[in-house]
């Protein structure tokens, strides 16, 4: 639903303001499904509603999960599909959102970047899947978002920031900045762009080998902004903000030896706002393989010894296509 489009609409109708807050207030609020539902607006208004405009931009195509953790295939009004993932075991309950439909950044590990890039998301459109999910699970809603499904949120800039004003307003889904987080795979112009925006958002960088050469095997945007410009916008953004920035780990079999261990903590050079984020990987079709058990005490405990601060987060089960982009590109 675009709210330029139907603010004007209202307004060629000759109907009060308040109409345009009354039926902004209701989309916003995740309870219904159509502009039928809506019955505190009249019956000719809905009507020509459904005539004009559709209430959501993404209707459900497949879902798979469980009690805590569940992944969506959603439809764009295009037959585009995303994904859209819901994680309920935390205090707060999250969402994790996609800003592009397929990726140009082709990472390694990714089925997205399988797909290459196919368009930009609107912000309505990441908006509207975190509305999908406060419409399956009324009456509780999604109380954080992070911006780690398909695309590279950096690279669809004007849009990011629009539907970050959207789900940060009160007219809009009144989540706090401190409840939103992005994950960038290194796009260092943009990690300075928005240091300087100065917002409360949280920022992840996707890091996964401290290694150059390597890195660029597995993240070709490596090439574009190699270590050092990573590493000096990631210092710009927390000298800037005063705020913890975390980088995204992915435990592969390629990059959990001891001598990546000691490149990680150089990169990090324990500086107190950085800390390490390390997923075991979810494998996907000709990409890398999920670091053995063993591999993965064996790169903890040389971080231990080497004192970079880390957490292993844990991974959404492989049983559930769980790769961002499986579920969209074997949709195909
Ligand atoms: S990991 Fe992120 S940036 Fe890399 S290809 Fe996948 S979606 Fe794009």
């Amino acid at each position: 639903m675009d709210l330029v489009k139907l603010k004007s609409f209202l307004t060629e109708q000759n109907l009060p303001e308040y109409r345009f807050r009354q039926i902004v207030k209701n989309y916003y609020s995740g309870r219904y499904l159509s502009f039928d539902q809506m019955t505190d607006l009249s019956i000719d208004l809905r009507s020509k509603l459904n005539s004009q405009f559709s209430l959501y931009s993404v209707s459900e195509e497949k879902i798979v999960g469980d009690q805590s953790t569940q992944k969506a295939l959603l439809k764009l009004i295009d037959n585009q599909k995303i994904e859209s993932v819901l994680m309920n075991y935390d205090e707060w309950i999250t969402a994790c959102v996609s800003s592009q439909v397929g990726c140009a950044l082709n990472c390694q590990f990714c089925a997205t970047g399988k797909m290459g890039f196919i368009r930009n998301l609107a912000p309505q459109e990441i908006v509207d899947q975190i509305l999908y999910w406060n419409q399956k699970i009324y009456p509780s809603f999604v109380g954080r978002i992070v911006f780690m499904g398909m695309g590279e949120p950096f690279l669809n800039w004007d849009n990011l920031l629009e539907s970050l004003k959207l789900i940060n307003s009160t007219e809009g889904l009144n989540i706090g900045a401190r409840k939103i987080s992005i994950s960038t795979a290194g796009v260092a112009d943009k990690i300075i762009e928005f240091a300087n925006l100065d917002t409360q958002i949280n920022l992840a960088v996707s890091l996964h080998s401290a290694n150059q050469s390597f890195r660029e095997t597995i993240m070709p945007i490596a090439k574009k902004y190699n270590l050092e410009e990573l590493k000096k916008a990631c210092l710009y953004y927390v000298s800037k903000t005063n705020r913890q920035l975390f980088f995204e780990y992915a435990l592969t079999d390629k990059n959990t030896s001891q001598n990546d261990a000691k490149l990680l903590a150089n990169f990090i050079d324990s500086h107190h706002l950085f800390f390490v984020n390390l997923i075991p990987l979810n494998p996907v079709e000709d990409g890398l393989n999920c670091a053995t058990k063993e591999q993965q005490e064996k790169f903890m405990n040389s971080l231990n010894q080497l004192r970079v601060m880390y957490s292993l987060r844990r991974s959404f089960g492989q049983k559930f296509s769980a790769a961002c982009g499986q579920l969209a590109t074997e949709s195909k």
